[in-house]
């Protein structure tokens, strides 16, 4: 796994970012209610898991994607300690995010757009997939209406299902839930 330093994650846009965390996630085998302080938990036990759950992001090789990412989502509350992202508590990632607030701003910016270009190429693609002639040749031989037909229909399939992910990654964003 390649390890991403913190100057690389601050440059890279959300889908890098969210790749190398898909890929590396140290806690991606780990009980995920480590990370979240449980209602009503006191402090006593809760400080000694959040020390846990630090310790494994510590020697996590995607940790720098994590806090970055944490951080151009917004995730963290400067008065509520109930969650542990990229080894920092909720409280220290708000302090983070108002000591950075320009570049993050700048970050979120910058992802939208290359987004909402990763969107619209991927319709267009769609669209081309769909109007695209059924007469195919491949190595010279002309390919049978119902493997082009397949073919197209895979593509067209792969194609929308990134076009879903990404609306529901907004959505999820926009604090609309990944159904809506
Ligand atoms: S830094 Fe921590 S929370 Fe983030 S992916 Fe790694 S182990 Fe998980």
């Amino acid at each position: 796994m390649h390890r991403m330093t913190s100057t690389q994650a601050r440059h890279a846009r959300r889908p890098v970012l969210q790749s190398a965390i898909d890929t590396g996630a140290r806690c991606a085998n780990e009980d995920p209610d480590l990370w979240f302080r449980a209602d009503g938990e006191p402090h006593i036990t809760w400080q000694v898991r959040r020390a846990e759950a630090k310790r494994v992001c510590t020697g996590c090789p995607v940790r720098a994607a994590c806090k970055e990412l944490a951080l151009r989502n917004g995730d963290g509350n400067e008065h509520v300690d109930d969650l542990v992202r990229g080894a920092l508590s909720g409280n220290e990632l708000a302090v983070a995010r108002t000591a950075q607030a320009e570049r993050l701003a700048a970050a979120v910016d910058a992802d939208r757009d290359t987004e909402q270009r990763e969107l619209h190429d991927l319709v267009v693609q769609v669209q081309n997939e769909v109007i695209s002639s059924p007469d195919r040749r491949r190595d010279g031989a002309r390919l049978a209406p119902a493997q082009v037909q397949t073919e197209q229909n895979q593509m067209v399939g792969l194609l929308t299902a990134r076009i879903k992910e990404i609306r529901a990654a907004r959505r999820a964003r926009a604090g609309w839930g990944v159904a809506a």
